[in-house]
């Protein structure tokens, strides 16, 4: 039999329901491979061991009380994005080393109820800018599928966590594409749901009107049970959406019984040629063909569409989140919380230290390419031409789901890449290419293992949906896992 970290979140629901194993034998079994493991990839900031027995405690009590939450004892862990009561919360930053939160974020909340145990909180890009987890104070992650890779980023944690085995699901953000580029590079499927779907509060800002939560896990359905979890209207987020949440895993489990061997039938898929210009990987542009392939095998139909150009957004993009960055970021002054520096002389000194030395370079960087478009010379030209721009790509793919129910491309241009590459900023920038546009029209997306390269690192494929169209992405990708097997490939670390 498989050992417990190998698991999916069904059978862990389904053990701990016929009483295979308790939720305190599992959590010592993750938290003893956190120990024994974590050092090679880095994947925690803060395990919270202790706290998770006592919560797995209780809930095996609960349990044998008749209490029948299916996510009940099942653990997981969080981004270090969400602000958790009394727990260390960095954002992956040293300006904020010495956080200890005084609330819950809502997801949090969430998750806690449903009975989950939390593990600790993941390793990410700090302040969840970058995109291959080179930017955290608190150390590079690496890729459990090859140590000597990144894991992607900003969510790079959470991947690699998932994908060593060290916790079945992971809470991750995604701003830009810091959920399917990492779920990519890592082997993994990861949601990110339509804007306002979940709620902010709680969420170390990035760029306000872009991030959005969402979740990991090995399958279509982990993250579907995860997401179940997350989502939903918060009067404490004025962004966040009063709109019901629709049951992701009955849909999921409704889609298996779609007989015969055309279960996409009537589905249109938009391919749009943009997704494959110049920069993509030609193995990773085989892949998603013969992704692409598959789905029309299994019933789909491919339809052309057309999508703003990723030049376009991505200079879109880099104008119009160090714009929102450099606002949020202006709240983390050194007095009151987080870092400040020794003996300043005086207030413009205690600022400016702090600051210089509690941000690291690209953080700084963001800021001040933030501050100058949004500088009172510069704001018509960049910030408000910007803005225009949004529109017109929010307006481009409303017309391309005028011809089709969800769009496939890529992931990510490459597969997971060096861990001492060291790219600089320009390039690692475009690594983000395919992932922006659905950030900057507010769309839901998600990305699923469809194959390896030629080194054995895997390739993920890009679902893009209307808005509220999760469900759809969700029983596409389980459809697309009942009858392919990358998603059940294990790293060496979760193998071993
Ligand atoms: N890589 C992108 C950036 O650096 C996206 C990050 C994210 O989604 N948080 O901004």
């Amino acid at each position: 039999m498989a050992e417990l970290h190998q698991l999916s979140t069904q059978q862990i629901i389904d053990g701990l329901a016929n009483k295979q194993f308790s939720s305190v034998e599992l959590t010592t079994h993750f938290l003893n491979r956190i120990e024994k493991l974590d050092s090679q990839v880095n994947s925690f900031i803060t395990v919270t061991g202790k706290q998770a027995l006592a919560q797995a405690e209780e809930a095996d009590k609960l349990r044998a009380g008749g209490d029948t939450r299916q996510l009940l004892g099942v653990p997981m862990a969080h981004k270090d994005i969400f602000c958790t009561k009394g727990v260390l919360t960095t954002a992956g930053s040293k300006i904020l080393h010495n956080f200890l939160s005084p609330y819950d974020a809502t997801v949090v909340n969430k998750v806690n109820n449903e009975g989950m145990i939390s593990l600790g909180k993941l390793n990410m890009d700090e302040f969840a800018m970058g995109s291959d987890n080179s930017s955290s104070y608190y150390g590079g992650v690496h890729n459990p599928w090859n140590l000597e890779r990144v894991p992607g980023g900003s969510s790079g944690g959470s991947a690699a966590a998932v994908a060593a085995g060290f916790v079945p699901m992971a809470t991750g953000t995604d701003t830009g594409g810091s959920i399917r580029q990492p779920a990519s590079f890592c082997g993994l499927t990861g949601i990110k749901p339509t804007y306002g779907r979940v709620s902010r509060f709680g969420m170390i800002a990035y760029a306000s009107s872009f991030d959005q939560a969402g979740s990991f896990g090995k399958s279509a359905l982990d993250c579907a049970y995860l997401l179940q979890a997350m989502a939903g209207h918060d009067k404490n987020d004025a962004t966040s959406i009063k709109r019901d949440v629709p049951d992701y895993v009955q849909a999921l489990k409704d889609a298996e019984s779609i007989q015969g061997d055309k279960p996409y039938n009537g589905l249109r898929i938009g391919v749009a040629k943009e997704y494959f210009g110049a920069g993509l990987n030609s193995e990773v542009e085989k892949t998603t063909r013969d992704a692409l392939a598959k789905l029309e095998e299994l019933g789909a139909t491919i339809v052309e569409v057309n999508i703003t150009d990723p030049k376009t957004t991505l200079a879109t993009y880099y104008m119009l989140a160090p714009a929102e960055a450099s606002s949020n970021l202006s709240r983390f002054d050194g007095v009151r919380f987080g870092y400040r520096c020794e003996d300043p002389k005086d207030l413009t000194d205690l600022y400016t230290r702090s600051r210089s030395e509690g941000f690291g370079a690209e953080v700084q960087r963001r800021i001040l390419m933030g501050t100058y478009a949004l500088s009172a010379g510069y704001f018509d030209a960049y910030y408000v031409k910007a803005q225009k721009v949004r529109r017109m790509i929010a307006a481009d793919f409303a017309k391309a789901f005028e011809s089709c129910d969800l769009i496939v491309s890529p992931t990510a241009p490459t597969t997971a890449y060096a861990f001492d590459a060291n790219l600089d900023p320009a390039t690692m920038y475009l690594g983000d290419v395919y992932t922006i546009g659905v950030n900057l029209a507010g769309l839901p997306a998600l990305s699923l293992p469809a194959g390896f390269d030629n080194d054995g690192m895997p390739v993920g494929l890009q679902l893009i949906g209307n808005h509220w169209q999760e469900a759809k992405l969700l029983e596409t990708a389980h459809l697309f896992q009942q009858h392919t097997d990358y998603h059940t490939k294990l790293s060496d670390i979760a193998n071993g």
